[in-house]
């Protein structure tokens, strides 16, 4: 009978499923029955009391109907059908107990027992959900009655009759109420599931519909292991509409058909598959995004094999991977998004949806990232990977490597690099901030690999990232949850278009109560300006690369230890970038450069290279400047020294009241005079200068400001340098002569005359190249 009934239903799940619809439809009928069996009894036992005869204790009695009772109870909250069938056998059994209590001492019980034993088993008949639940509770509850009634003194004919009710009335009744509930409620249940089966199907093409797959993904990402992976792929066929209009419907839904099949064929049953729209598809996987994408690069191949009247069919795909919290319709916005710009990019393509930070942070399938032989990770970006590259910075006065600066490589599947033309180029439905805000990620992915515990890590960011609402809070938390501190991470604000000032400095402010350091990229070349710097107040500037180089091949003038010395001035460190030669190198060491980077300390690398000669080489150049300085010194004073000995041998001349004509003549006769002249207390010339060999190898170029007559010169260092050490005759650094238009140099003297304190001067022409400068400021 049990092989009968369920034949219908060759699937154990289908069964399962069966049963427990079952339980939750026999429920309410089932404790109603059994409610209606606790009343009857106690009514039984109330009117046994009013009949004559020794009746067994009340107490007895009771007990019995409260074990009926928590039965009762018990059925509303049962789960399992087994239990609900335990509960129906209990139940049986109490009450034939209670009816062996009820009958005891009576004249006539069988006119009490006999219609209970008809009544009670067809009252049970709800609490059967399967046959062998009703057969074993039948015959447990007939054998209970068979020795309740052996119990009893039966006459041979009574014996007969009582025997004939229970075969011909008590058990047909009982088993047709059972198997005609089963029945219906078989068929219930069939028809339930061919219509929720309806429902979910395409009928088309037989896959499930959009609402089913929604459904059943909802469900899915529900009940997801926090190390479950799982991957959208959406599916468009290409140019469709040409099919049907050109070859007709018919045509079209063949097509339908067969795509649908290749979907079905390429999926274990563990996916989901769904017709999702008119030419759409969408398949759900238990997978990352690189077994994602190698899937639907089969379902691709597979789909182009197939043969239309006017060429081969195609389809284009997107894929994205799911992120954790992300709902079923966000993750498919991501996957149709990635389709759209498959489809942009030529068709018959499969494209992955864009990493955005967070979601480049969860690691992918370990077969897609590891680079051979590298220690860090590459992640999907249209048709390339994205990889990073470290290049050490070194302090110049530890000699040691003390950041790194993260530099985005774009490489293919083979390994060979994208060029960066290639990755940066402006696509369809591309924005340039997505790319910046996904190497962020990357970066700090690969970064909190390799990075040494307490280096800087440079990134560098586009204005317009930089000012973007809300982007501090994001990579904020972005830093954090790769394990980095904010205080390591420094953000280089790239030199390029976009951002005013204003929002860029206030957005300085963001990132710093984050605990960022901000550093200003490529100051000295392109559109750098002071403004932008003095308005942003970065923590470090990094000096363009060329003007390194302008410095070591242009001029004799050393502008680079002044302007490190304007930023220190203005409590920023300097980067210098681009040092490829040792003599780049020394120049930033005597520059009084902070951090220097380049090609000679360290090129772009995947892996962080220990550093093996670098802080030697960086040792070396302290010690060729050292040894320089002094040399350099030691010229500049045997070049100075002669101007010094006339000058005070004019002051002498002066004293003893000479006029300056006079006292001057032999100064003036030397090489690189451009002229003598004395100024008062206040710095102001007295009487005319005079001049020098060198004075008249040039017109003035400054004309209006040639004539020095008149103008105050206290301001000048020469000036105040005199007046501090007087009766010592002191050289300057040199000086941009306004009178000569030239680089200068002056050897000053303070004289005290009888009232009045003046400072005599010589300018000496110092625009020759290879002539020494003093060392220090
Ligand atoms: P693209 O490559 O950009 O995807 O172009 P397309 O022509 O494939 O896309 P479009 O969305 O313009 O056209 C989709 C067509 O699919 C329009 C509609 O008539 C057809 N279509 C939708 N449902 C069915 C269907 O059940 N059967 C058939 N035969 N055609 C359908
Ligand atoms: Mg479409
Ligand atoms: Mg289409």
């Amino acid at each position: 009978m049990s092989a009968t009934s369920t034949q219908h239903l060759p699937d154990p799940g289908l069964r399962d499923r069966f049963h427990e619809r079952s339980l939750e439809q026999q429920r309410p009928l089932s404790t109603v029955t059994m409610a209606f069996t606790v009343v009857a009894f106690l009514c039984m036992v109330g009117a046994r009391n009013l009949v004559d005869g020794p009746a067994p204790p009340l107490t007895y009695q009771l007990l019995c109907a409260l074990v009926l009772l928590l039965l009762v109870l018990a059925i509303p909250n049962v789960k399992s059908t087994l239990l609900f069938g335990a509960i129906g056998v209990a139940y049986m059994q109490v009450l034939v107990a209670g009816l062996a209590l009820n009958t005891a001492g009576l004249a006539q019980p069988l006119l009490w027992v006999l219609p209970a034993l008809v009544v009670i088993p067809v009252c049970a008949a709800p609490l059967w959900l399967t046959p062998t639940h009703f057969f074993t509770g039948s015959v447990l509850f007939y054998a209970a009655a068979f020795v309740l009634l052996l119990g009893e003194p039966l006459a041979h004919d009574v014996g007969i009759a009582v025997w004939t009710w229970i075969v011909v009335i008590g058990v047909p009744a009982s088993m047709v109420f059972h198997l005609g509930f089963y029945r219906f409620r078989r068929n219930h249940f069939l028809l339930e599931s061919q219509l929720a089966q309806l429902a979910a199907t395409d009928p088309l093409t037989g896959l499930q519909n959009r609402r089913a797959f929604v459904k059943q993904a909802e469900r899915r990402l529900g009940g997801l292991a926090p190390e479950a992976r799982i991957s959208a792929i959406f599916v468009d066929i290409d140019n469709f509409k040409s099919l049907n209009d050109r070859f007709g419907h018919a045509l079209g839904d063949w097509a339908l058909h067969r795509v649908a099949q290749v979907l079905m064929d390429e999926t274990t049953t563990e996916d989901s598959v769904s017709r999702i729209g008119g030419e759409e598809f969408a398949v759900l996987l238990h997978d990352g995004l690189a077994g994602a994408l190698k899937l639907a690069e089969r379902m691709r191949g597979a789909i182009e094999a197939i043969e239309r009247p006017d060429g081969n069919l195609t389809a284009s795909f997107g894929v994205a991977e799911h992120r954790r919290g992300e709902s079923i319709m966000v993750l498919l916005d991501r996957a149709d998004e990635a389709l759209l710009r498959a489809k942009h990019s030529g068709r018959n393509r499969v494209c992955a949806a864009r990493a955005l930070p967070l979601d480049a942070l969860q690691p992918f399938a370990a077969d897609a990232q590891a680079i051979e032989g590298g220690a860090g990770r590459r992640y999907r970006w249209d048709d390339f990977y994205l990889i990073s590259h470290f290049q050490p910075l070194y302090s110049l006065s530890h000699q040691k490597q003390v950041g790194f600066e993260a530099l985005l490589r774009g490489e293919q599947d083979d390994g060979t690099l994208v060029l960066p033309v290639v990755m940066f180029a402006p696509k369809p439905s591309n924005d340039e901030g997505a790319l910046d805000r996904a190497s962020h990620a990357v970066h700090l992915g690969n970064a909190c690999r390799s990075l040494p515990g307490d280096a800087w890590l440079f990134l560098n960011i586009l204005p317009a990232t930089f000012i973007a609402d809300g982007y501090a809070d994001q990579l904020a938390t972005l830093v954090r949850s790769s394990g980095f501190d904010t205080e390591r991470v420094i953000l280089e604000i790239l030199e390029s278009h976009g951002g005013s000032v204003d929002d860029m400095s206030r957005a300085a402010a963001a990132y710093r109560e984050h605990g960022f350091l901000i550093a200003v990229d490529d100051f000295g070349a392109g559109q750098s300006n002071l403004d932008r710097l003095l308005r942003i107040r970065p923590d470090l500037v990094k000096l363009d690369g060329e003007l390194i180089r302008a410095t070591t091949h242009g001029t004799e003038q050393p502008i680079l230890p002044k302007l490190v010395s304007l930023l220190h001035q203005a409590g920023m460190l300097v980067v210098v970038e681009g040092v490829e030669t040792t003599e780049e190198l020394i120049l930033a060491v005597e520059s009084n450069v902070d951090f220097a980077q380049g090609y000679l300390l360290g090129r772009p690398a995947v892996e962080i290279a220990p550093p093996e000669f670098v802080h030697r080489q960086i040792d070396d150049a302290f010690d060729v400047i050292a040894q320089g300085r002094a040399h350099q010194h030691a010229l500049f004073e045997s070049e100075v020294e002669p101007y010094r000995v006339a000058l005070r041998l004019a002051a002498a001349a002066l004293l003893a009241g000479a006029v300056a004509d006079d006292a001057f003549a032999t100064l003036a006769t030397f090489e690189r005079c451009v002229s003598c002249f004395i100024l008062d207390d206040s710095g102001r010339q007295i009487g005319h200068e005079v001049p020098g060999p060198a004075w008249s190898k040039e017109g003035a170029s400054l004309h209006p400001v040639a004539d020095p007559r008149g103008a105050r010169w206290d301001h000048r260092p020469y000036f105040r340098n005199a007046v501090l050490l007087p009766g010592v005759a002191v050289a300057s650094n040199p000086y941009l002569s306004l009178a000569s238009g030239r680089p200068c140099v002056a050897v000053t003297l303070a004289v005290q005359f009888a009232a009045e304190r003046s400072v005599i001067g010589v300018e000496l022409d110092w625009s020759e190249l290879g002539l020494p400068w003093p060392a220090g400021e």
